[in-house]
């Protein structure tokens, strides 16, 4: 499979050099350059699906279960929350960190650098964690993530270094890029990054939809995804799926205040703004980057997405609600992302477009990672999982710099081993 950019300016690529690339020259965001509709629906299953696009096997990358629980006889959910950090990023970095050093040609060890607020970070770090010929730097503003955040990424050492900031996410986000420009730097190490935009991470997100289908036992004419979105990756690799194996299947993009893309999907033009907080922090994006990959899939025609995607924007009022409305009728604890899923659902179920549908809702993370929020909705319920608190009891272990270039370089150099 090749790969091409979205902005049609750049030559297209093999997977391994779309992982390695990222971004394409042009600035761009790759997509295969053929579907893989030969693969339909009851006939191949995901790992066929990834490895189509990929080249690889998932091997042991998903070593942790989904589970589907059906809510009301038009309502499931899909937890995605049962990996290392609990939250879906799981599934993609594993992914990704299984495939980069298969895509990197030469004998010298690669450097990864990720600046993160808190959750990438904390499925990359675990992702790559003991992967051999990979040295993880992971940047965090410091005082600016929670203890359990801290714990993912900072308590692992082998080949994984937390260094600890003076700084703010963007002064973090400012020294990886440096270090990327920086041509002594370069000239040294070979850098990598695993952001959320490379396809590595966006593809083994497409299993889930399969996995989908097969838990629950329906048709995708039978329902309706419902996928909380940030920068709409999640959403982006469900619709490639379902474009190859399902194309029946209906979609429901789900945001909380950060609303551009149902903006835009209700008629709107796409304005991308500054995001603003919400209970669903990890959705808090104002200019979702994989926007610009879910238009080129539709050819940049606007009503051809409009007619296939539905939208709703969900307030943090209507997430509280929605969280205590769900575990009064169900029992059912739902972590504040996956509550604008459920919200969105309930708001959208009867109009004509999902109408007779059944709605898939993804839980994307695991209620216990937002603890502040469920116990100020549903006082007592939510436990912290084992593995989450067995985590918290091993000892921080970060290195500590100002946001200066020179400090990162420093560590990256000795701490990389030339
Ligand atoms: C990243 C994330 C999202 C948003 O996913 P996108 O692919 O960015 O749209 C939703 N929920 C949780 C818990 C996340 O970590």
């Amino acid at each position: 499979m090749r790969y091409v950019s979205t902005r049609g300016a750049s030559p297209d690529v093999s997977f391994q050099e779309a992982v390695l690339n990222g971004l394409a020259p042009d600035g761009g965001l790759y997509l295969p350059t053929a579907d893989g509709r030969r693969l339909t629906e009851g006939e191949a299953g995901w790992e066929a699906w990834l490895r189509q696009y990929s080249g690889f096997d998932a091997e042991d990358a998903f070593a942790f279960p989904l589970e589907a629980i059906r809510l009301d006889e038009r309502t499931w959910v899909l937890e995605l929350f049962h990996g290392p950090t609990a939250a879906f990023k799981d599934f993609g970095a594993r992914f990704m960190a299984r495939v980069l050093p298969h895509c990197h040609r030469g004998n010298a060890p690669l450097t990864l650098l990720t600046a993160t607020s808190g959750d990438t970070g904390a499925a990359v770090a675990q992702g790559f964690h003991g992967v051999p010929g990979v040295r993880v730097f992971v940047l965090y503003p410091k005082g600016r993530v929670s203890a359990m955040q801290e714990a993912q990424f900072a308590t692992l050492g082998g080949n994984i270094t937390a260094l600890e900031v003076d700084g703010s996410f963007d002064d973090c986000q400012r020294l990886v890029k440096a270090a990327f420009a920086d041509a002594d730097l370069t000239g040294r190490l070979t850098l990598t990054s695993a952001n959320s935009i490379n396809i590595a991470r966006l593809l083994p997100q497409a299993t889930y939809y399969f996995r989908a289908l097969e838990l629950t036992g329906m048709r995708g004419a039978e329902t309706a995804f419902v996928v909380p979105s940030g920068n709409f990756g999640n959403l982006t690799a469900g619709v490639l799926a379902a474009r190859d194996a399902f194309p029946e299947a209906a979609f429901l993009a789900a945001t909380n205040a950060n609303d551009v893309v149902p903006a835009y999907l209700a008629g709107a033009g796409y304005e991308p703004r500054a995001s603003v907080a919400t209970l669903s922090n990890a959705m808090d994006v104002g200019a979702p980057s994989n926007f610009e990959r879910l238009h080129r899939l539709f050819d940049g025609d606007d009503a051809r997405l409009r007619a296939f995607l539905g939208g709703a924007g969900i307030d943090d009022a209507d997430t509280r609600a929605e969280i205590r409305l769900t575990y009064d009728r169900f029992g059912y604890a739902a972590d504040p992302h996956t509550a604008t899923g459920l919200a969105a659902w309930r708001r959208l179920r009867d109009t004509p477009r999902y109408a007779g549908r059944t709605g898939i809702v993804l839980a994307t993370a695991h209620p216990a990672k937002f603890m502040d929020v469920m116990e100020s909705v549903l006082p007592g319920v939510v436990r912290l999982p084992d593995r989450l608190a067995e985590r918290m009891r091993h000892p921080i272990r970060s290195i500590r710099i100002p946001a200066a270039f020179e400090a990162l370089s420093g560590v990256v150099v000795s701490g990389s081993g030339s």
